[in-house]
């Protein structure tokens, strides 16, 4: 196969490229290096550095005849959609319309989005939460995933698309950087290591459903072979709060740090977990790595490449 990966320098692209190309499929990622970064890269893959919004990518589909597309690149930071929810609609929603319109006009089949379950629910008291659950995003960000949701359906109903869509819960591990949904298992790593002072906002009971990335890589080669496209949840149904994390990375790199307790913040989403039920039944997915061991192999990561 023959596959086209959107922000595949990327920390969960990157991890899912690997899985690609382990399998023997042929890759080109589309990445413009915003967040993404080089030496993520697998080299066995094609890099183009390119954005999705870019206009020549409908002349990449039609050369290259991809037979499938994942598309991980986006604009991640949900605090930066707040603060500017122009740009992240303009990567968001225009580029990911960009690349739909590229990809139908070639007649690719499947696509896999990217889309969230940390952000698309809301704070919710049905927990772990179902796939047919209302969604009630409050951020500019899952507003833009959940309207690219919306236009995959009339792509699928009109243009002929078979979309997968992946709703991630708050996705960490190896070559995770700090602006994504699971933010703060980088920022404390990176401050532990440096030596530098870190906060816990509130209480630090806030809650998330966190899946390790290679739990998350394979459920996006599951999707791209899985014969008709659905729209899962992808996590673990755990609850996990912020202080289980920090004294779990205070052990695990021996920071010998005390509960660090700041104000809460003003609008922050409370509680998260996501029922996966559906995502082992369609797809034969389940999470293989349980949060310990993925916070030691984060933290590895993290004290191997401190400083690079
Ligand atoms: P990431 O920032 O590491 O990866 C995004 C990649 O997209 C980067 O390599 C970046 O350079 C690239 N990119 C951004 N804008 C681009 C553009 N306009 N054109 C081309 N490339 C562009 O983030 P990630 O955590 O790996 O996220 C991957 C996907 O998973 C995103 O769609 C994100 O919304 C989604 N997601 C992530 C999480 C999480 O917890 N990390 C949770 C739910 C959903």
């Amino acid at each position: 196969m023959n596959i086209l990966v959107t922000g595949g320098a990327g920390f969960i692209g990157s991890h899912t490229v690997d899985g690609l190309i382990k399998r023997g499929n042929r890759v080109v990622i589309v990445d413009n290096l915003s967040t993404g970064r080089r030496e993520f890269v697998h080299p066995e893959a094609e890099f183009l550095r390119m954005d999705i919004a870019d206009a020549g990518l409908g002349k990449l589909f039609t050369e290259r005849r991809f037979d499938a597309v994942i598309h991980c690149a986006a604009q991640i930071d949900v605090r930066k959609s707040v603060e500017d929810p122009l740009a992240d609609a303009g990567t968001n929603i225009l580029g990911s319309l960009n690349l739909c319109e590229a990809a139908a006009r070639a007649e690719v089949r499947r696509l896999v989005f990217s889309s969230t379950g940390g952000a698309i629910y809301g704070d919710t008291d049905l927990r772990p939460t179902p796939e047919d659950a209302e969604c009630r995003p409050i951020s500019p960000y899952g507003i833009t995933k959940l309207s690219v949701e919306h236009y995959l359906h009339y792509y699928r109903v009109v243009q002929g698309l078979d979309p997968f869509v992946l709703r991630y819960g708050n996705v960490y591990g190896p070559r995770q950087n700090p602006h994504g949904e699971a933010g703060v298992v980088a920022i404390f790593c990176r401050r532990m290591l440096d030596g530098l002072p870190l906060v816990i906002n509130g209480d630090g009971k806030q809650t998330r459903d966190y899946v390790f990335v290679e739990d998350v890589a394979r459920a996006n080669l599951l999707a791209l072979n899985c014969p008709v496209g659905d729209t899962v949840n992808i996590g673990t149904a755990v609850e996990t709060d912020v202080n289980r994390i920090f004294h779990l990375l205070n052990e695990a790199l021996e920071a010998g740090l005390d509960e660090p307790h700041g104000p809460p913040k003003a609008g922050e989403q409370q509680t998260s977990c996501l029922d996966v039920g559906k995502a082992h039944r369609v797809l034969g997915w389940e999470p293989a790595v349980d949060f310990e061991e993925g916070i030691a192999r984060t933290a590895e990561w993290f004290r191997a490449h401190h400083g690079s």
